[in-house]
């Protein structure tokens, strides 16, 4: 195994935002030519039984995973978990308690779209929902393209629901100290994901590196589907300076919305040291 292994190590079932069931992502992952695959679903890892099940049906290697919400300087940053004992005690309960604030928040968010004069939205997100625990700024967009006030998600996210726009309600996630230390608690690895996407100066992006390293954290989302060829270079570079170790996942939601597919990736570019190099003995074969 090394760095040309078509590992997609981030993707999104019904379990949260997908809009596929994990018996299908397997499948689809495996048709698409993945070689080892872990699912990660924001904030929950309900769906982990069912992935390793999958995968095992399909023949396909499999990291237990997930997603956390992670509030750092104000900021939404989202730390994928890997290879974690998905039994493990306060991981279970740390990220029940990241999900609960999600009901009062969906609640907040359509009492603001109603005053911008879209209506009935918490309603609306609802029908899209798989996970009365995980509603989610996705399944109000998908809504919102339904009753037509926008084309598609992008739009939506582009129009409301993100900061300054109607919609939005702030909210606090999971600490980054608390998130490493229920991932690494729980014997697995934490990632920070997307790093290209967070909206930092380069000073605060320094500090969200040091103090992740601070708390135990060891990868960094190289290759994504929210990745420019550049940005696959910037943050390998961060691997050698930050020693971390590689990562790589398409982030994949779904057909409708996706457009990069599970396992349809550039590969990590060299010389990082892949993520899966580490957890080798977690691997569910
Ligand atoms: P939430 O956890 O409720 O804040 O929702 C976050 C999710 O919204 C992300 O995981 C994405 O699936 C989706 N999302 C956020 N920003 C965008 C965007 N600009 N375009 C499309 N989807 C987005
Ligand atoms: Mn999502
Ligand atoms: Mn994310
Ligand atoms: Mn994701």
């Amino acid at each position: 195994m090394d760095h040309l292994l078509n590992a997609d190590l981030h993707c999104h079932s019904v379990v949260s935002d997908g809009t596929l069931t994990p018996e299908v992502l397997a499948l689809r992952a495996r048709d698409n030519g993945v070689e080892l695959w872990a699912l990660t679903d924001h904030d929950e890892i309900g769906g982990q039984d069912r992935a390793i099940a999958a995968a095992r049906a399909a023949g396909l290697p499999y990291l237990t995973g997930t997603e956390i919400s992670v509030t750092f300087a104000g900021e939404t940053v989202h730390i994928v978990g890997l290879g974690f004992d998905h039994h493990d005690p306060a991981l279970t309960e740390g990220l029940r308690q990241t999900r609960g604030g999600r009901g009062l928040r969906a609640q907040e968010m359509s009492e603001d779209l109603a005053r911008a004069g879209i209506p009935g939205t918490y309603e609306g997100a609802l029908k899209y929902v798989g996970n009365p625990e995980l509603i989610s700024r996705t399944h109000f967009a998908r809504y919102m393209v339904e009753a037509g006030f926008c084309r598609d998600t992008p739009e939506v996210f582009r129009r409301y629901l993100t900061e300054g726009k109607p919609g939005f309600v702030p909210h606090r996630w999971a600490s980054l100290r608390d998130a490493v230390g229920w991932i690494t608690g729980a014997g697995g690895i934490a990632i920070i994901a997307h790093p290209a996407r967070y909206g930092f100066s380069p000073n605060e992006e320094y500090a969200l590196f040091t103090e992740f390293k601070a708390h135990g954290g060891q990868g960094v989302e190289v290759v994504t589907g929210a990745h420019s060829a550049a940005e696959a270079l910037k943050y390998a570079g961060f691997c050698a300076e930050f020693d971390l170790l590689a990562s790589r996942g398409s982030d994949f939601h779904s057909p409708d919305e996706s457009h990069t597919d599970l396992g349809r990736l550039p590969h990590l570019p060299g010389p990082v040291t892949p993520v899966w190099e580490r957890l080798r003995h977690r691997i569910h074969a």
